[in-house]
């Protein structure tokens, strides 16, 4: 992320530190481990005031300093300002049609818990989704809490059009969802939690997980694509992710690119999504009495065997993943010749077989996008696959601290109530996902 030396207006004293002491831990975490000295010249700050401001991050836990040797470095190291805040941690929660997945991050993106569990969760309903999701959260805090750390925030990521001020998700027609206030429902459920909740667009969420993986580069204008059943785009541009007017932005999968005879979920017909998201892939692929279809079996298992079949030559296979690739560089060229971007990352599924596909998209990309060489658009595989959304859930969480880290010195102790149970059709699912 981009930092923002100055961007704020600060009323007092006390409020000018804050911003201070946000700017420097934003600039260990954009730019990596560096010395005072270095941060005086990144911030623009004295020195004096850059060594009041490192005690006090130090004092809060979130930075330590020490010897660290630089990449190619040679001779002693140096003593660097380095992110520290293991104690601290974002959780993302990605609520899929198929599974949810729970994911907490320390400060410095260390992993420090991860759960992903199965759901059919169209058919289960918003109430049994959500009673499910907030026992995942709890069984994360639970062990978040016996490794000594604290959660400061939690972030939803989910597959529709969000309400982010009302903690709303407004249509999610996978999920089959309207007007579900997910922020609400998950603090009832969760009662006591004293940490901040939110909802996020998943493949938003996706998009923010996927640029910090290209952060100390001069990429700022990346597309990432979802590939679960639906599709989605989460669009950076110029280093900040595009929303649009009230959100929509990035809803690629219902363009309108295909047979009139397809039939969406949102209702219409012919959107891009019918062509390219998994169902199509399987569809294509076999027909329903297939093992690709057996939803006894994980996805990652089903991928894994389309895979194998299609190496080892399966005619009808390779067929289908032609066509999808085809259909899926067509899009992408449309959504090239729009935005220019420097890079399309294709996530989800795409990273499961996307090996197969890649060449042929490639090729559809450079034929189609008007601009000579696609623009400079390179398109390639997520290296997140299915955890990108709840990952981008995560550091949303944990922007709180960047933005006021003297809010963060104390974690107060977490007490969840357990939501009830849930005993109704389409509950948990175990490998089903
Ligand atoms: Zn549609």
């Amino acid at each position: 992320m981009a930092n923002d030396v100055g961007s704020t207006q600060p009323r007092d004293r006390r409020s000018i530190r804050r911003t201070n002491l946000g700017v420097v831990l934003r600039i260990l975490r954009d730019s990596g481990p560096r010395s005072r000295a270095q941060i005086a010249t990144d911030t623009g700050l004295p020195k004096p005031t850059i060594t009041s401001l490192v005690a006090e991050l130090v004092s809060l836990g979130l930075v330590s300093e020490g010897p660290v040797q630089r990449e190619g470095a040679v001779g002693r190291p140096g003593t660097l300002v380095h992110l520290d805040g293991h104690h601290i941690c974002g959780i993302g929660v990605e609520i899929s049609t198929t599974y949810v997945h729970v994911l907490a991050l320390t400060l410095t993106g260390e992993a420090a818990y991860e759960h992903r569990s199965a759901i059919a969760a169209t058919r289960a309903g918003a109430d049994a989704v959500l009673d499910h999701t907030a026992r995942s959260v709890q069984d994360c805090v639970t062990a978040l809490q016996r490794d000594g750390r604290g959660p400061i925030g939690l972030t939803l990521a989910v597959p529709g059009v969000i309400n982010r001020l009302l903690g709303t998700v407004q249509y999610a027609p996978g999920l089959g969802w309207r007007d579900v206030p997910v922020v609400g429902e998950l603090r009832a459920r969760l009662r006591s939690a004293p940490f901040r909740l939110a909802v996020e667009n998943d493949a938003k969420a996706g998009a923010i997980a996927e640029y910090a993986q290209v952060q100390n580069t001069d990429m700022r204008d990346m597309i990432c694509i979802t590939g679960e059943r639906g599709i989605g785009a989460g669009i950076i541009s110029d280093g900040r992710l595009l929303r649009g007017r009230v959100g929509f932005a990035g809803e690629v999968g219902h363009m309108p690119l295909g047979s009139k005879h397809r039939n969406c979920v949102c209702g219409r017909s012919g959107c891009w999504e019918t062509m390219v998201g998994l169902d199509a892939v399987l569809r294509l692929a076999a027909d329903g009495g297939d093992d690709l279809h057996d939803l006894s079996n994980g996805l990652e298992t089903r991928l894994a065997d389309l895979h194998r079949r299609a190496e080892a030559g399966d005619a009808r296979i390779r067929k289908a993943l032609d066509r999808v690739a085809d259909d899926l560089g067509l899009g992408i060229a449309l959504l090239a010749d729009v935005l220019n971007p420097g890079v399309v990352v294709l996530g989800g599924y795409f990273t499961h077989i996307g090996d197969l596909m890649i060449d042929r998209v490639r090729h559809t990309v450079r034929d189609r996008v008007m601009a000579p060489d696609a623009g400079g658009c390179e398109v390639r595989l997520s290296a997140l696959g299915f955890a990108a959304a709840a990952r981008g859930g995560a550091y949303l969480a944990l922007d709180a601290v960047y933005q006021d880290p003297s809010a963060h010195s104390e974690i107060s102790p977490v007490s969840l109530c357990p939501p009830p149970l849930h005993h109704g059709p389409g509950c948990a699912v175990p490998g089903n996902w």
